[in-house]
């Protein structure tokens, strides 16, 4: 088991992963990506949180002193620094962000120069060597040099995947979160000729306006101002802008697994090939799909299976429930802002609330039930998977085990980080939702 790697980077609070070990960690990280033969270049970015400035100068240290070249691509959004690893023709890249958590945790995010997030499962090849850095002689540790034009070549890339000709007009407010988008989006919609109002659009990494996730609960401010402003959309960022979600003109909130089902229909209109999705995405998004002649393929839960999915095979798109869109034109990593583009050429054609009407509807339903031991919670999952064989239920074990019936699933996986068993039904009625997590609860829980 993987003892600092997550399901997608080494994420802690400022006394978990500490200046020490983001040092020690990077020692790791170069030692794992570094050529015998030829230069090897890691780039490193971050978000504004309060710090990243110092984990990422421990972690320039540690990556030049194993003799790799760094490229320090300063404060940018997640997206932004993932596309940089094609162009600056780099080997990895390290972003210290703690995307959507609160302003006190960070992490260091690892990407191959593939563009595929570092899993836990090669996370863990990447600690076995922490006992095994080895310094470089002093004239051979790396070279720090700085990169400052991420921002704009973002913005090109993204242009230039756009039809440009056919973009009418529109008002669209941005929130920012405070977070990385607050640079790249508002410079990005004026380009593309928008009217826009901005909120907590100044980068702080305090969080100050809003909690970074993009909660309907978190963005009742930009649900207001939509509707004072007669504006034509809204659109809120995670804390590093790889994550987004809508708002339509009549101030409804889309949660992330509709912006993806959105972005389907967006895509599939010039871009044949499946949608790649994980084992938690609403029917919403795969409806969407397979209804336009799409393939779906599921993966396990978490980005980099996701883009390690896609890396072999891209697709047309990919993407989580949690708003997380890839665009395999772009990049394959999640790109808040080209999704957010894309619903700006949509809104030319159709007002959102009418690309919104095309969507199934679906009602979701979370629990989580305590579970102390592995072992438990191995067994609760097992009691689901029996229970599934016995009664010849349709089923899949890609991430916990996930039960398919005609116009409803639910799935039970363990926490990989707490001592719980997350159980996630979804149905066209809400009041069925609720009963499969409550059924599913009790197998989980029989004893024998
Ligand atoms: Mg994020």
């Amino acid at each position: 088991m993987a003892k600092y790697f997550g399901t997608n980077g080494v994420r802690g609070t400022f006394d978990q992963l500490t200046p020490e070990l983001a040092l020690k960690l990077a020692g790791a990280i170069g030692t794992y990506f570094k050529k015998n033969d030829g230069r090897t270049k890691i780039l490193v970015a971050r978000d504004y949180r309060l710090t990243g400035e110092l984990l990422k100068n421990a972690v320039l240290s540690g990556l030049a002193s194993v003799g790799v070249e760094v490229v320090d691509l300063g404060e940018i959004s997640s997206p932004t620094a993932e596309l940089m690893i094609k162009q600056l023709n780099a080997d990895a890249l390290i972003i210290i962000t703690a995307s959507h958590n609160p302003p006190e945790w960070n992490a260091l995010k690892v990407v191959d120069g593939k563009g595929i997030g570092i899993s836990k499962e090669r996370g863990e090849e990447i600690e076995k060597l922490l006992g095994k850095i080895k310094l470089t002689n002093w004239d051979r540790v790396g070279k720090i040099t700085n990169y400052d034009r991420s921002i704009s070549d973002h913005i090109e890339k993204i242009e230039s995947n756009l039809n440009r000709t056919k973009l009418q007009k529109k008002k669209i407010i941005l929130d920012c979160a405070n977070g990385t988008a607050s640079i790249i989006a508002p410079l990005m919609f004026r380009r593309l000729g928008a009217e826009i109002i901005t909120i907590n659009s100044h980068p702080d990494g305090r969080f100050p306006g809003r909690p970074s996730e993009p909660t309907e609960e978190n963005v009742k401010d930009l649900i207001d101002a939509v509707i004072a402003n007669k504006a034509d959309a809204g659109i809120a960022w995670d804390g590093d802008g790889d994550r987004v979600i809508f708002v339509d003109e009549k101030g409804e909130y889309i949660i992330g697994d509709r912006v993806l089902a959105l972005c389907v229909i967006w895509q599939r209109e010039n871009q044949k090939g499946d949608l790649i999705t994980t084992v938690a995405t609403s029917r919403a998004a795969t409806d969407a799909a397979e209804n336009l002649g799409m393939r779906v393929r599921l993966t396990a839960i978490g980005a980099p299976y996701l883009s390690e999915e896609m890396s072999k095979n891209p697709g047309a798109i990919g993407g989580e429930e949690v708003g997380g869109v890839i665009w395999p034109q772009i990049s394959l990593a999640k790109d808040g802002f080209f999704t957010a583009a894309k619903l700006y050429e949509a809104l030319s054609k159709a007002p959102l609330s009418q690309w919104l009407a095309q969507i199934p509807k679906y009602e979701n339903v979370k629990i989580k039930i305590k579970a102390d031991r592995n072992e438990e919670k191995k067994k609760m999952v097992q009691n689901v998977i029996n229970h599934a064989k016995k009664n010849k239920l349709k089923y899949s074990t890609i991430d916990g085990v996930r039960i398919d019936f005609p116009d409803s699933w639910v799935i039970v996986r363990a926490s990989g980080t707490e001592n719980y068993i997350r159980i996630f039904a979804e149905a066209k009625i809400l009041q069925k939702a609720k009963d499969l997590t409550r059924e599913y609860e009790k197998i989980a829980r029989e004893k024998h």
